[in-house]
């Protein structure tokens, strides 16, 4: 579910900044000055949001509707941030105005590292946004150079705590947020980089590696107490043993209360053909989590789910925890590419008709049956309005219909998606 009071706090602090910023101004601030600062500050803030998001903590992801979404945040924050610091570096002027503070004597200023550190902090800012915008640059590859990301904010802090006080007035009112923000910022990152941000690692061993199209399922018996989670939640896996890189995020395709945990991954890149190839019975797995707040039992008694390919298994969980007399009334429209890479078909038919309150929908895009908000419109028997939608699948296909649900007068609040990707 999306939910806003994460952004409205973003936005609250940086709306308090530049109350603070233009109705406090410090002494000796010009119009240049005091609009070139402020947005070093903005930049600064979103930075520090950026740092706060990276702590993966649980009640970030209720202020912001799970932890895919605060990785999306994240990433269009540090996005904003290196272009508000590259407007702030072309917009500040370089020389110390004649007649500013006591740090005016050019030999002093050209003595203080605010300059050096602010022009390698914003050097690093936009290398990190180029990588991060670039696609082409491995997952695995771009994650531990992302780290330097700390440093980066350590530099900026460095840099405004030594500017000159023309700058960067410390017990000025917008000056004193700044400072809380980095104390604040400082600590978050201390949280994640010391690896506190990750949750509890639940060891398990591989019962079962099972081959479907295009895809695997892993399932694992736990070596103790099971995984407490809700369906529709996803956990990072990390596989045990040499050559197994970074933890990787996969939905829990089980349902809660089952004995073994599944897992469904798609055949993407090296570490899930690994896991195709590779992975045997009786190893060892830590699966650290649940995250995500991806959950249809809060939402209204009509719901429409729609799963694009691999984007199915938050829904396999779903229905798998379903029991008979739910009251709800389920569309589950589940979008293949043809029937042999439709997995799990079979189970979703007997599911649905065993419960007889979903009807599945399979559509194959092979046979020109594509998810489309018209069909929709005349195939079900209520305004389109009246449904809550939940959505998981390809970008293309959850933007396509999101849109047009949108065009249809469909609020935002009751259209749910989960994200398979952080960057
Ligand atoms: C919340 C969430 C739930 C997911 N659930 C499922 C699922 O149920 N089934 C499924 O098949 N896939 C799921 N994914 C996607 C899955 O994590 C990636 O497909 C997988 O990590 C790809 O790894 P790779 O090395 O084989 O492929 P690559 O080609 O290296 O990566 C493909 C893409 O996967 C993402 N990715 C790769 N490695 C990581 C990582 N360590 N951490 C985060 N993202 C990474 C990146 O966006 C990358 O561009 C989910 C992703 C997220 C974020």
């Amino acid at each position: 579910m999306l939910r806003k009071t994460g952004l409205y706090v973003m936005l609250g602090v940086i709306a308090v900044f530049i109350a603070l910023h233009l109705g406090f101004p410090p002494e000796q601030h010009g119009a240049r000055v005091t609009g070139t600062t402020m947005l070093g500050g903005i930049a600064f803030l979103l930075m520090t949001f950026a740092v706060i998001l990276s702590t993966r903590l649980s009640v970030l992801e209720d202020m912001f509707g799970g932890l895919d979404r605060m990785y999306q945040v994240h990433r269009v924050a540090g996005v904003f941030t290196a272009l508000t610091a590259l407007v702030h570096f072309f917009g500040v002027p370089k020389e110390l105005p004649v007649g500013a503070d006591s740090v005016a004597d050019p030999v002093v200023n050209a003595l203080l590292p605010s300059m050096p550190l602010g022009m390698l902090g914003l050097i690093f800012l936009v290398i990190g946004l180029f990588m991060a915008l670039n696609r082409k640059i491995r997952y695995s590859r771009w994650r531990p150079t992302h780290k330097v990301m700390g440093l980066v904010y350590v530099m900026i802090i460095g840099h405004f705590m030594t500017a000159p006080a023309i700058f960067f007035e410390r017990f000025s009112a917008s000056g004193l947020l700044l400072v809380a923000a980095a104390g604040i910022g400082v600590v978050a990152l201390g949280y994640s980089l010391f690896g506190m941000n990750k949750r509890t690692a639940v060891p398990f061993t591989i019962e079962a590696v099972n081959h479907l199209e295009r895809a695997t399922e892993l399932v694992l018996a736990p070596d103790g107490a099971m995984l407490d989670f809700k369906p529709g939640q996803f956990a990072f896996v990390e596989i045990q043993g040499e050559g197994w890189s970074e933890p990787h995020p996969f939905t829990l395709s089980s349902a809660p209360g089952e004995q073994k945990l599944r897992f469904t991954m798609k055949v993407l890149g090296d570490w899930t053909r690994k896991v195709r190839e590779e992975l045997k019975t009786g190893g060892k797995v830590l699966v650290r989590g649940p995250y995500g707040r991806f959950d249809a039992t809060q939402a209204g008694k009509k719901q429409i789910w729609l799963a694009g390919g691999i984007g199915l298994t938050p829904f396999l969980s779903k229905i798998r925890a379903m029991k008979q007399g739910d009251a709800r009334d389920i569309h589950l429209v589940y979008a293949a590419r043809e029937a042999s890479e439709a997995i799990f078909l079979e189970e979703l038919k007997d599911r649905a008709s065993a419960f007889g309150n979903v009807t599945l929908v399979p559509l194959f895009s092979e046979e020109g049956n594509f998810a489309r908000v018209d069909m929709m419109k005349q195939k079900l028997p209520d305004a389109l309005d009246t449904y809550d939608f939940f959505m998981c699948g390809p970008k293309p296909m959850v933007d396509g219909i999101m849109g047009d649900l949108k065009k249809e007068g469909v609020p935002r609040a009751r259209i749910h998606t989960e994200a398979f990707e952080f960057r």
